[in-house]
């Protein structure tokens, strides 16, 4: 699952367990190891790609009224 952190950006959390830490090299969860799906990774590649996207918009925003 993904959610958002209180910066904002997402982060992928465990489907099995809830918890936020994995193994990268493995690609499974630290505390129960359930491996993350291909599927999860993509959308949480994407959501990281939209995260960023946004916070350049807001950056730019921010520049021009300066
Ligand atoms: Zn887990």
């Amino acid at each position: 699952m993904i959610f958002s952190n209180p910066s904002g950006a997402p982060e992928l959390a465990c489907d099995a367990c809830g918890c936020r830490w994995f193994d990268r090299m493995s690609g499974a969860c630290y505390e129960c190891a359930t491996p993350v799906s291909e599927e999860s990774q993509a959308e949480y590649r994407q959501a990281l790609e939209t995260f960023a996207l946004r916070r350049r918009e807001q950056e730019e925003t921010a520049g021009h009224s300066s």
